[in-house]
């Protein structure tokens, strides 16, 4: 059967979604093709506020990648914009002259930004909030520091500020009315989170009307009616958005303020479908993505002949401002029918709001404390008699039936259609029945199941909650969640935090990141000193009181206190000088027992610790280098003999395995990394249970990772095949880099692959060529400050002070 043309005219959040359901209920039914006047694929607009303030960058925001089109057979045409419909010979032509027929097309064209209409909204670095060239342009005048003015004090204009200012820059926001996000804040709580915004450096000007941007050939003020001029070097418009009608309008739809379409998302042509912020449907047109991803799903049930259809319900808003939490959803106007209840705690700088008519939720506003946010709304939009709760509504689910609930036993107690996830619609009973049908047992494996806490993460909390009600102790959200006592962060929000905020040393992070120590402990100190070393190649120093006793004193303690030493022999391989190097220094020193370690080098044991400086002077002199065995680093690189003696080997693997060596050795990773070479599938080299191995074939280098053969035992993934050395050299750089960057301390690469999905980083180091030179630059990058033996660094005197540890740290057991 001939597939549907299917015609899809932006590329948006909405669309996005609208094809995942498509694809899920009708693989083989669609040739797809889309437009998208913006140069990229489709990620969450959601997010672009976190890499305006370096909490998050764009790769990690991308929602499907290049390689997901091409998986489903999508012609994407990135970068040009539909600028013609012709509904009788069912064809959209594009500025760049490319022209597509339609069975079915779908307009998804989103808003435009408002721009208010005064002089000098033209002048270069006037931006609008909007998209990825949008926050760009911010960054680079970030880069240049001065001062940003954000007109608009709603939700993108707050979010722009506070990215902004963690950016450096000082910020200065203007706003029309008294107060702060007027259209979801009552006074009260705009009140709180002015003042909030305040006391992080961002000036707030309320009631502040724009009647010029100044400047000649760009930006340098902003003048407000009232005669007061502020210095700009950057304005950032966030005043409000106007769905993107043009097109639909020129192809003579109808348009009211949005593209109109029926409960089915059907225009006025019935060939033709919209959805998104463009679309307005029941007399509405809507800004937020649930709403979107429902007429994303109705559109996508309609395509493939059901009969689904949209219904307007709530939109509850949150504020991403790390630190400011608010939630608002509902109506709460004033008016002569209705009641409100309203708690204040000055102390803590909570508030809460919620508005009654005929004793039913209608509105509610909380500052602070948004815990019950989600079981307002569920009162909300269920239309719950509350009179029996009068007494303790306020107070949240926790008190309702007399003591306190705690948060667990409180999401228990929500029935199943209660909405956790907004952004996603995603409701209780779905995390419940993915969780114990699919057996999740982490909060990773809910996200990438059913999307709850995805976006804007805001749910995270009530998930996890979630999680702990229905796996009871198999979820130990402490675990998940906290590096160490003295935090309750965990290590991927560590991690981001050190980025976002630039935190260079320890004590940095320490004091910003809240430690609730003074010095932190022999969990966190380790991680963060790997954190810092692997974020800030060059800038920061190693502390090398915060690494373990074996990384301190370059040697590996064994069970009599004495030490053992493993000089690196590159690839396995030695000679006759370095053998008898090797044999002076055991007689030398007297050292017991020489062992061949099963990473083929050859370890000293029963080294006595006085004599460790001379043994590595001596080992030093004969051209050895330290072989790392005690380190969270790069360890050995074992080979077979490959091409050059064995008959079978079809490939160099002691060479591949040497330069390896000599280009990785040096580098400090999340957990020790061990990797191997074999020369063709016999693989004589063990290389399918490493860190990385590589196993060479007829036809290139097929390489592998994420193995084990410590405490678990697991067989290697399949990465890919390459042709060259170099290329195999560039691929195993990336990979260990990327592994660098987002490896949690002491988590193998097995288990970091896991976690990440072996399919992710399968396409970022694989599939895009671009990305993964970038990993690949930034390996060498840093590899600039790593090469330096730490042996001959300590015989030349480095560390003296080494054995006055802080806290006393244990080698790791893998
Ligand atoms: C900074 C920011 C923060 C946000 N935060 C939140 C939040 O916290 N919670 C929330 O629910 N929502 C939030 N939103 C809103 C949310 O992102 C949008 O509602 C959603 O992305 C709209 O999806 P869409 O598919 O309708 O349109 P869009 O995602 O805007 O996509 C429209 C696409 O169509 C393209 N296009 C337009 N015209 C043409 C043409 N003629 N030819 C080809 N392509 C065309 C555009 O280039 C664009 O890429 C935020 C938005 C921004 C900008
Ligand atoms: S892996 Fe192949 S090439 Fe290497 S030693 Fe074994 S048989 Fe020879």
């Amino acid at each position: 059967m001939a597939k549907t043309r299917l015609v899809i005219v932006g590329n948006g959040m909405a669309p996005g979604r609208m094809l995942e359901h498509l694809f899920e209920a009708a693989p083989e039914a669609f040739d797809v093709t889309i437009f998208n006047a913006e140069p990229r694929v489709n990620y969450d607009r959601i997010m672009l506020s976190p890499v305006l303030s370096g909490e998050k960058t764009y790769d990690s925001i991308v929602i499907h990648g290049d390689d997901w089109y091409a998986r489903h057979g999508v012609t994407l045409h990135k970068g040009q914009r539909v600028t013609g419909i012709d509904r009788v010979a069912r064809t959209v032509t594009s500025d760049a002259g490319v022209s597509a027929a339609y069975d079915t097309l779908v307009i998804a064209t989103g808003s435009d930004p408002f721009i208010i209409p005064v002089p000098g909204r033209d002048l270069p670095g006037v931006r609008a909030y909007r998209d990825l060239d949008d926050v760009e342009a911010m960054l680079a005048a970030a880069d240049r520091g001065g001062r940003a003015v954000v007109i608009g004090g709603g939700l993108l204009g707050l979010e722009a500020a506070a990215g902004l200012r963690a950016r450096g820059m000082d910020v200065t926001v203007l706003h029309l009315t008294p107060t702060l996000m007027d259209r979801q804040l009552d006074p009260a709580a705009g009140y709180l989170l002015e003042k909030a915004l305040t006391a992080r450096g961002i000036e707030i000007r309320c009631g502040a009307d724009t009647k010029a941007i100044l400047g000649d050939t760009r930006v340098t003020g902003v003048e407000l009616k009232d005669g007061t001029v502020i210095d700009a070097s950057l304005v950032v418009m966030a005043v409000g958005i106007r769905p993107n009608t043009l097109l639909a309008r020129a192809a003579g739809l109808e348009v009211n303020r949005g593209i109109v379409v029926d409960d089915g998302m059907v225009t006025s042509d019935p060939a033709i479908l919209s959805l998104g912020e463009c679309a307005e449907v029941g007399g509405r047109v809507y800004g937020l993505v649930a709403p979107l991803y429902d007429m994303a799903r109705v559109a996508a049930d309609r395509l493939t002949g059901g009969d689904a259809a949209f219904r307007h319900s709530e939109v509850p808003t949150k504020l991403k401002v790390t630190g400011c939490d608010l939630y608002s959803v509902g109506d709460f106007a004033d008016g002569p029918d209705r009641e409100e209840i309203v708690l204040r705690d000055a102390a803590r700088g909570a508030y809460r709001r919620v508005v009654l008519k005929d004793n039913r939720i209608i509105g509610a506003v909380l500052y602070g404390d948004t815990a019950d946010g989600a079981w307002f709304n569920d009162l909300l939009k269920k239309g719950v008699d509350v009179s029996g709760m009068r007494e303790t509504l306020i107070f949240g689910q926790a008190f309702q039936g007399g003591g306190q609930m705690d948060p667990v036993a409180a999401v228990a107690a929500l029935p199943d259609d209660t909405e956790i996830c907004g952004c996603n619609g995603v409701c209780k009973g779905r995390v419940v029945a993915a969780i114990t049908e699919k057996g999740l047992t982490s909060l990773d494996d809910v996200r990438a199941h059913t999307k709850a806490s995805a976006s804007c993460g805001s749910c995270t909390g009530l998930v996890e909650n979630l999680m702990s009600a229905t796996l009871g102790d198999a979820f130990n959200a402490n675990a998940v969640k906290s590096m160490c006592g003295c935090t309750p962060l965990g290590h991927g929000e560590v991690r981001r935090l050190i980025k976002a905020k630039g935190l260079k040393s320890i004590p940095a992070v320490m004091q910003e990141l809240e430690w609730s120590t003074s010095g932190g402990c022999a969990k966190c100190r380790p991680a963060l000193n790997y954190y810092l070393v692997a974020d800030w190649p060059g800038e920061y120093e190693d502390d090398g009181q915060s690494r373990f006793i074996n990384e301190r004193v370059h040697a590996n303690i064994q069970k009599d206190g004495t030490y053992s030493v493993v000089p690196r022999m590159w690839g396995g391989l030695t000679s006759a000088q370095e053998l008898r190097a090797i044999a002076d220094v055991v007689e030398k020193f007297d050292i017991p027992t020489v062992k061949v370690t099963g990473g083929q080098r050859i370890d000293m044991l029963g080294v006595k610790k006085e004599d460790l400086p001379a043994v590595w002077a001596d080992l030093g002199q004969a051209g050895f280098v330290s072989g790392h065995a005690y380190a969270k680093g790069l360890r050995t690189v074992k080979t077979c003999v490959g091409s050059q003696w064995c008959r079978f080997g079809t490939q160099d693997s002691t060479g591949l395995g040497v330069k390896l060596e000599r280009f990785l050795w040096g580098s400090w990773t999340p957990a020790k990394v061990k990797l191997a070479v074999s020369g063709c599938p016999r693989n004589c080299a063990e290389a399918t249970c490493k860190d990385v191995g590589i196993v060479c074939v007829d036809s290139g280098y097929e390489i592998h990772y994420a193995g084990a053969a410590g405490l678990d035992i697991k067989g290697t993934e399949v990465l890919g095949l390459v042709k060259t050395e170099e290329e195999a050299i560039e691929v195993t750089a990336a990979l260990i880099q990327m592994y660098r960057e987002q490896g949690y301390y002491l988590e193998r690469i097995y288990k970091w692959a896991r976690r990440v999905g072996y399919q992710v980083v399968r396409e970022q180091i694989l599939e895009d060529a671009g990305k993964r030179r970038e990993y690949y630059d930034r390996f060498v990058l840093s590899q600039t400050f790593a090469q330096s033996d730490p042996w001959s660094e300590r015989v030349s005197g480095k560390d003296k002070h080494e054995f006055k540890p802080l806290a006393a740290l244990q080698p790791e057991l893998v």
